[in-house]
This record gives C-alpha cells, sequence and structure tokens, in this order.
C-alpha cells in the first residue's frame, strides 16, 4: 500500500539522505532515547542472517533501518524471516543488502498501535510524522517499523516516499522514505510463501510506483491474492535507478550504468 503525489524532490532532502545512506546503520541506543524513546537496543543484523553470500552476485545494496515497537508482538526471528524474504526477492533485480540494523524500541507513552487518521493539511497521519520525525538521524533509509495495528486503516502495511509532499513542504519532512508494516502481516496467509509485506513495502519506495494489475503474481500487484515474490522487470529497473540503493560494498562496481547513479552524491 503506499500513499503519496507525485511531486519533486529537493536536492537538499535527497543529500542529506544520502550522506546519512552512506554512512550505513549507525545508531546508537543513546541516539534513540535522545529522540524521546523510551527504551532501545541496537544491533546490526549480520550477513549470514539473511543468507547472504561470501561474494554476492548483487551489483547494488539497500541499507535498511528496522524498528520493532515493544509491545507489537513482532519478535526478532519474526522480523529476521521478512529480512531474509526481502534479500532473496531484491537479490532477482541484483539488489542485495547492505547495512541492516535492528532496533528494538519502546516509543513515547509505549506506543505501539497507530491512529492512521489523515492529519488535516498533512501528507501523513500525524501519529506517523510525529514517530518518523523521532527516527536519529544517524539511521539508514529506508527505515521501516513493525508495529501493532495501524488503526482506522484496511492496510496492512503503509508507506510514505519523499515526493509525498511539494518541495517547499519536504524541507519540514525530510524522513518520508518510511514504511510501516502491522503485526498482522505476520500470520496472514499469502499463497506464494516466498512473499514478504517488508519486500513489497521496500519497492514502493524504491520504485516510486504503485500497484499493478496484470494476469500473473508478482509483487507489487494489485490484488493481495496475486501478490508473490517475483518482481516485474520493469519495476527491478525502477528500483536500480533509486538513489537508496548505492554500489554494493562486496563487489567492485564495473560499467558506466551504476557510477551514473552518483549524479546526487554530494
Ligand atoms: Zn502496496
Amino acid at each position: 500500500m503506499r500513499r503519496s503525489a507525485d511531486w519533486d524532490v529537493p536536492a537538499l532532502c535527497l543529500a542529506l539522505m544520502l550522506a546519512s545512506n552512506s554512512a550505513g546503520a549507525q545508531t546508537k541506543p543513546g541516539d534513540w532515547l535522545a529522540k524521546g524513546f523510551e527504551e532501545a537496543s541496537v544491533r546490526e543484523v549480520g550477513r549470514e542472517e539473511w543468507g547472504a553470500d561470501a561474494t554476492p552476485s548483487e551489483d547494488l545494496a539497500l541499507s535498511l533501518t528496522l524498528v520493532r515497537l515493544k509491545g507489537s508482538n513482532w519478535t526478532e526471528e519474526r522480523m529476521l524471516r521478512h529480512v531474509r524474504r526481502t534479500a532473496a526477492i531484491l537479490s532477482a533485480c541484483g539488489i542485495g543488502l547492505g547495512d541492516v540494523e535492528i532496533v528494538a524500541a519502546k516509543a513515547p507513552g509505549g506506543v505501539h498501535d497507530l491512529d492512521m487518521a489523515p492529519g488535516e493539511g498533512l501528507p501523513a497521519p500525524r501519529a506517523v510524522l510525529s514517530l518518523a520525525s523521532r527516527v536519529p538521524e544517524g539511521a539508514a533509509w529506508p527505515r521501516v517499523f513493525f508495529l501493532g495495528r495501524l488503526r482506522g486503516d484496511e492496510a496492512l502495511a503503509r508507506s510514505y516516499r519523499r515526493g509525498a509532499v511539494s518541495p517547499q513542504e519536504a524541507l519540514r519532512y525530510p524522513y518520508m522514505n518510511t514504511a510501516w508494516v502491522a503485526f498482522k502481516t505476520h500470520w496472514m496467509e499469502r499463497k506464494d510463501e516466498g512473499y514478504s509485506t517488508l519486500a513489497h513495502e521496500v519497492a514502493h519506495l524504491l520504485c516510486e510506483c504503485g500497484h499493478e494489475k496484470g494476469p500473473n503474481p508478482h509483487l507489487l500487484h494489485e490484488y493481495r491474492n496475486f501478490l508473490s515474490g517475483e518482481i516485474l522487470t520493469k519495476h527491478c529497473g525502477l528500483m536500480r535507478a533509486s538513489p537508496l540503493v548505492r554500489p554494493s560494498p562486496q563487489r567492485p562496481v564495473q560499467g558506466l550504468g551504476s557510477s551514473q547513479r552518483f549524479l546526487y552524491h554530494p
């Protein structure tokens, strides 16, 4: 699921985003506490935990900050299941995982369900913006919250990408590349066991695209029964062009195509 509009992105926001992403996942518990979280533990997920090869074939890498809200029923193992599936799904596009940081945090007031009522005049629900704005600056993009329920929302997950607000407003919301995954996705049955809601939301953010119909199941299909771990070739192309992905540190980059990704690098 996705809510966004199609405006351009100010270069400043993009520069800030890339600057923080290039440093990888590097937050400390104190960074989260300073932002108002009541408890926080942070750990880097080892490459072996998502089944990465010693010499990966992917030429691009995506870093992730995954926040598990205390009280949401998400466990680290349940999240890692999504990370492993997401790694397998993105691999088909030549995108591996980079730095993956898991943060277990107690939100201010112990909140683990979010009120998804639209904020009047705001690009996302007030609760979403409030929590997203508390993520420390050093956290890698995109950021994904694993939480309890999205109250008042039929969707199981939502993502809000950069460009969802006007260029002027974007300076106030530089943290829009954030997804929200409800616990219901953990036990909701899917026809394709290789499918992952995490991969689905990340795909929205990377390709800056919505759902698509079609005769065959795929990752961003409009109908839930048609969701699968397969990615359409055109979505792969869009995802690979995202400024959120970087040349893989595990694999030397070759060719002009990948270097063009640095056009906006500060
Ligand atoms: Zn979706």
